[in-house]
């Protein structure tokens, strides 16, 4: 069976960037089951799987636009520490989640210096080229709930 809308594909993966760090595996979780075409995966990376099949393996390197977008300016936000909740303890590297009128945003913590906090809101992969090792372990119909629900049940998924 190949990969194609609306079908689970269950891939071992191995994400690193250009220096060749490695950015996220599936080493140690198992592969990751996705439902194909729903936009689960970044879109050069979704396209480069269509078509597959079990045992197939590829590399695939990402440009920026087709992974998690380019860097943009103007993204960083200075704060004060009072900002923070009173439990939290931000450090650089530290990701938190805010609400905003375009949907909640993911900032990083970039600098701190004394009281104040700049954080960032490009994606931590934002202008990153990625370079994807994976290997296609298992290709099968999704089911009609995981159509709808736009991701997988079971092994590799959702457990609900
Ligand atoms: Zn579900």
């Amino acid at each position: 069976m190949q990969i194609a809308k609306n079908t689970v594909a269950s891939i071992e993966y191995t994400l690193k960037d250009d220096s060749g760090n490695v950015i996220d595996t599936s080493e140690g979780h198992g592969p990751l089951a996705y439902v194909h075409g729903v936009g689960a995966l970044v879109p050069g990376l979704e396209s480069e799987l269509e078509g597959r099949s079990a045992g197939d393996q590829l590399q695939v390197r990402v440009d920026p636009e087709q992974g998690y977008g380019e860097r943009l300016e103007g993204m960083t936000h200075e704060v004060v520490r009072d900002d923070f909740p009173a439990d939290a303890d931000p450090q650089v590297g530290m990701q938190f989640q805010a609400e905003s009128e375009e949907g909640s945003l993911v900032f990083t913590v970039v600098q701190i210096d004394g009281n104040k906090i700049l954080l960032d809101a490009n994606h931590p992969l934002a202008g990153v080229h990625l370079n994807f090792d994976v290997r296609v372990v298992e290709v099968r119909p999704a089911s009609p709930d995981e159509i709808e629900h736009r991701h997988v049940h079971g092994p590799g998924g959702q457990h609900h």
